[in-house]
């Protein structure tokens, strides 16, 4: 039996190992991995895919993140902010269409005026949706207090990537200011946990200066935080950003992408029960890409319902996808190619992190 098959047939890695498995070549070795990770995924959540309706609210944002496009010193960014009617609107789509759930993403802002505002978008999406959506939030890092008045408005998750769990390299994609501290992060990851929500987090894949150890790590890091999501996805450079000055350092993008499917396939393997989402960005580098994602032991998909005026001024990064099909069209061509996959399209139900439900049923 090849190395790599007796690594794969232990239920959980350490880091070295998790090095070794994503350092395989491409072809034989990589497949046999994502295989596994698929393999795992049937027998723990099964080949199901939720659907979370992603509603991108505003690319207004106080933070200068060096990667990424929609960052406070983007002077070609085009602010927008939708109204809350466009909002209600995207919501009772997703409503209609059984997606069960919804995410509601912005750039961070801060201050009493934004709390309310969040809060009571969560409030009239409830209201005017009988309940039946639940509600996850990607808004960054807010007091503890904030998260909490959140959670009790009825957002049920939140999504707040570490972007990358090494200390030194996160410095070098960040400012070095008070607002961009990898401590602060953490502590954030931790409030969140506290105010109950389902806490989801991720990093980004192929970063400048980012290693194969690096990613080991940030798998034992969701391992050690014991997190009930995650959503990660390839860097893609953005021109209008410093980051963008070290593109002659990145991985291919087929490396990037390669890459970031093992590391799906080695995070289902390591924590069955979460909930894994198969990033937009996987689609940027490869049209199959959120298909591929899914089949490597992803299980979550975020069709983008924001309205398509307001689509290309969201843009993290450089060939987002998608930015002209409107939600009814995403939707449609998203349900064919999953069916067409062999994986089953939950419609109508939370799709909860079963990580999550199980470990507060055994506690
Ligand atoms: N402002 C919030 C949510 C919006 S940004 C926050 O920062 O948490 C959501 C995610 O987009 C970030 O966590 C980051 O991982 C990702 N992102 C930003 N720029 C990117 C880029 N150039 N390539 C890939 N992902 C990027
Ligand atoms: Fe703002 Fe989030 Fe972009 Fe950072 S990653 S600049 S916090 S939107």
């Amino acid at each position: 039996m090849s190395l790599i098959d007796q690594l794969l047939k232990k239920d959980g890695h350490d880091v070295s190992e998790l090095s070794q498995l994503l350092s395989v070549a491409p072809g034989h070795d990589t497949n046999r991995i994502l295989q596994q990770g698929l393999a795992v995924k049937a027998e723990s959540v099964g080949r199901k895919v939720y659907l979370r309706g992603l509603i991108e609210l505003t690319n207004r944002c106080r933070k200068n993140c060096y990667y990424c496009g929609i960052r406070a010193g983007n002077q070609h960014a085009e602010r927008y902010t939708l109204t809350d009617d466009e909002v209600l609107e995207c919501a009772r789509f997703a409503w209609e269409q059984g997606f069960g759930s919804l995410v509601i993403q912005t750039g961070e802002l801060s201050g009493e005026a934004f709390a309310r505002h969040i809060e009571k978008l969560l409030r009239r999406i409830h209201s005017e949706t009988q309940s039946e959506l639940t509600i996850t939030l990607s808004c960054g890092e807010q007091p503890a207090d904030v998260y909490r008045r959140w959670f009790d408005a009825g957002a049920s998750r939140y999504l707040l990537r570490i972007e990358t769990t090494n200390r030194k390299l996160f410095e070098t994609i960040h400012p070095n200011d008070r607002d961009h501290r990898w401590d602060d992060r953490i502590e954030a990851l931790q409030n969140l946990r506290l105010a109950g929500y389902q806490v989801g987090t991720g990093v980004m894949i192929g970063l400048p200066g980012q290693t194969i150890d690096d990613l080991a790590g940030d798998l034992m890091f969701f391992k050690h935080m014991d997190v009930d999501m995650v959503g990660m996805g390839p860097y893609i450079e953005h021109a209008h950003t410093p980051l963008y000055a070290r593109a002659s350092e990145l991985w291919p993008p087929e490396e990037r992408f390669r890459i970031a499917l093992l590391m799906i396939a080695l995070l289902r393997i390591n924590m069955p029960f979460i909930n894994i989402a198969a990033s937009t960005a996987l689609e940027t580098l490869d049209p199959l890409g959120r298909q591929k994602g899914l089949l490597a032991g992803a299980n979550v998909v975020m069709p983008n319902l924001t309205p398509v005026k307001n689509r290309k001024k969201y843009l993290l990064y450089n060939n987002k996808p998608n930015l002209d099909k409107d939600a009814a069209l995403s939707a449609q061509s998203l349900s064919s190619v999953i069916s067409a996959i062999g994986e089953e399209i939950c419609y109508h139900q939370p799709g909860n992190s079963q990580h999550f439900v199980r470990r507060n049923t055994i506690a």
